[in-house]
């Protein structure tokens, strides 16, 4: 493993490498701190991010918790489930069974893109968007900038998906330190500082993913030992399950179309999802659809055994893929010696008994599956800057790569679970007399046709000197780097010319359409958001200054005159301030103010209040 040294000591403005768990439904940052890892939290603020973007008419993108309360407002307008669009074609989202309330379109390639007020953003972009979000989230909670980041995506994710990760980041700005398979970062905040060798089961079910990998843990050597999964299968699936069943009671009374409505399928998807989770702690739980719009009022109490045959076969298929994992890793469940437990969805009660049974013993539940992900992805943040060589990693690839050959076949390149980083050559020739070029197809899957795997892309390697058939020579390499990320090179050894290629990906950007995306408005982003702050600070200055104006005998008579000193210099510094662009500025003469208020907001108080509202600010009385 290669360590990267970054320099956050000599920058201006203090720096700091985070963890991002860029999840399905929530995102979340964590920092490592002198005593472990910590998910960032700012001031008033959740740690989870909704991995919502909401796109205004004019302006840019809102994410987070203010996008997810659009979510009913302007469904059209309101992206949720980025993630599981990264790296995928219209064909791979099944939109006939999952409807969306946003247009999801296709380009000439068979990307998948979303049109928001005329204008196409892709997958990448809105990922960006969301990453931007999480930035802006660690920079509030550490007052810091972020220099580089850990990035996690699903074990299970193929080169596309990891391709797509990466790209989202470059539009954002963000310096990735690698990208980390979600059960592996799990398991090094499960292992840190254990000195037991263990091997973990990590079970990990969210929004949109579901990943089931095995390590063996030892002396701080984390290895994969193998990993299965399901890059379409989670939360989302039990709560369209309800939707379904709310469809076809409605069948009668509402007319189809309806179903395909923006404001049905956001209100319908997230009732769904209160009624799922009110069910992982109360044995039953209303299903409730208030549309009057639409004219739809229904209700329906669903149980818990109702629920749970509902998703019995989608939590099937997740231990089909712990079967495969064991049968990989050629282990059986009794040498498995701790299970542990990530993501959202592992709080549904029939998950989390059916994975006991599984495994025959009770999982690990100490650590917060919400959490979990992200604090491993400090850890590894903190390794790779320098912090502590205690801890190795050795991930696995998921899927295996390979080549098609004559007839559709595949050659095998690079199988499923092999350590990374990791390459492989193998040797090609021409098959035609005088051939002077040959056209390769990557994929990537474990079937025996490439048409049943997926095709990572093409390329073609031209100008062999003509020579009779089969005496060319042409080897080509596969190399995995250590986000799992492939390269392919080729060359003709028997004349020593060679071609280094870039597969044109299937599901992915090109360099010039990252850079043209980076052109608009992304290298912005950090400005924009400051602008914004500025706007915020401003008017709260403002408001605050109208009411300590409104007191100013109160404060006279009331305030001594120390407090009174130290208020008249915070009023002058934030008029001050008021006709500055200057951030910190503002922020310093907000909260100044905010404090040197404090004495007033008290004597202005009444009595019998008093001990209820201490501590408020004055323009809040
Ligand atoms: P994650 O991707 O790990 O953030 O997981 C998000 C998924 O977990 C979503 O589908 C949520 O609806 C689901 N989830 C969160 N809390 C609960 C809960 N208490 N019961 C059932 N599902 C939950």
């Amino acid at each position: 493993m290669g360590y990267i040294e970054l320099d956050v000591v000599n920058n201006d403005a203090p720096r700091v490498v985070i963890g991002i768990d860029l999840g399905t439904t929530n995102s979340l940052a964590a920092i490592w701190e002198d005593t472990g890892p910590r998910v960032l939290t700012p001031d008033g603020m959740s740690a989870s991010i909704p991995s919502v973007v909401h796109v205004p008419a004019e302006g840019n993108p809102v994410v987070g918790t203010d996008a997810k309360a659009q979510a009913m407002v302007d469904p059209e307008h309101t992206v949720f489930s980025v993630k599981r669009m990264m790296g995928r074609g219209v064909e791979d989202l099944d939109l006939a069974n999952n409807p969306l309330p946003y247009k999801v379109l296709e380009d000439d390639r068979k990307l998948a893109m979303v049109e928001l007020h005329g204008k196409r953003m892709t997958p990448q972009e809105l990922s960006a968007w969301i990453l931007v979000g999480v930035l802006e989230h660690a920079r509030k909670a550490t007052g810091s900038e972020v220099a580089a980041a850990v990035i996690t995506v699903p074990a299970y994710f193929d080169d596309a998906q990891r391709q797509a990760t990466r790209d989202a980041a470059r539009i954002a700005g963000l310096e990735v330190l690698r990208i980390v398979n979600e059960p592996t970062a799990a398991s090094l905040a499960y292992g840190l500082g254990r000195t037991d060798a263990q091997t973990v089961a990590v079970f990990d079910l969210g929004g949109g993913t579901f990943d089931v990998s095995l390590l063996s843990i030892e002396e701080g050597v984390f290895q994969v030992l193998a990993t299965n999964g399901d890059t379409r299968l989670g939360g989302d699936d039990f709560d369209q399950a309800l939707v379904q069943l709310a469809r076809e009671d409605l069948a009668n009374d509402v007319s189809p179309e309806l179903f395909n409505d923006p404001a049905f399928l956001q209100a319908a998807r997230l009732s769904a999802e209160k009624c799922k989770q009110a069910l992982s702690s109360d044995p039953e739980a209303e299903l409730h659809l208030a549309l009057p719009d639409l004219n739809i009022n229904y209700r329906r109490r669903i149980t818990r055994p109702e629920f749970e045959a509902l998703i019995e076969p989608l939590v099937q298929r997740t231990l089909q893929s712990c079967r495969r994992a064991l049968s990989d890793a050629e282990l059986t469940t009794d040498q498995i010696d701790e299970v542990v437990l990530v993501g959202g969805s592992t709080r549904v009660p029939l998950v989390r008994a059916q994975v006991e049974a599984f495994f025959g013993r009770a999982p690990h539940t100490a650590l917060n599956p919400d959490h979990v992900v992200a604090l491993g992805a400090a850890v590894q943040a903190h390794v790779l800057t320098g912090g502590t060589r205690d801890v190795l990693l050795m991930d696995v690839t998921p899927l295996s790569l390979g080549i098609e050959t004559m007839g559709g076949a595949v050659s095998k390149m690079i199988e499923r679970n092999s350590t990374i980083p990791c390459s492989h050559k193998e040797g090609f020739s021409t098959y035609a007399e005088g051939q002077t070029g040959i056209d390769f197809h990557v994929i990537q899957g474990e079937r025996e046709l490439a048409a049943d795997c997926r095709s990572l892309g093409r390329f073609s390697l031209k100008d062999i000197p003509p020579m009779p058939a089969g005496m060319a020579r042409v080897g080509v390499r596969f190399a995995l780097d250590a986000d799992g990320v492939l390269t392919v090179s080729a060359k003709e050894e028997s004349t020593g010319a060679s071609a280094s290629i870039e597969i044109a990906p299937m599901h992915g950007l090109t360099d010039n359409e990252v850079e043209t995306m980076l052109d608009a408005g992304f290298a912005n982003a950090q400005e924009d958001f400051d602008n914004r702050r500025v706007v915020d600070l401003q008017t709260e200055i403002g408001t605050m200054l109208t009411a300590i104006d409104r007191s100013n005998e109160a404060a006279q008579t009331g305030l001594d005159r120390e407090s009174l000193l130290d208020l008249t210099e915070a009023v002058e510094a934030a008029k001050k301030a008021q006709t500055t662009h200057d951030l910190p500025q503002i922020q310093s003469a907000r909260d100044r103010l905010e404090q040197a208020s404090l004495p007033l907001a008290t004597i202005l108080m009444d009595g019998v209040v008093k001990g209820a509202i201490t501590g408020k600010r004055v323009d809040e009385l």
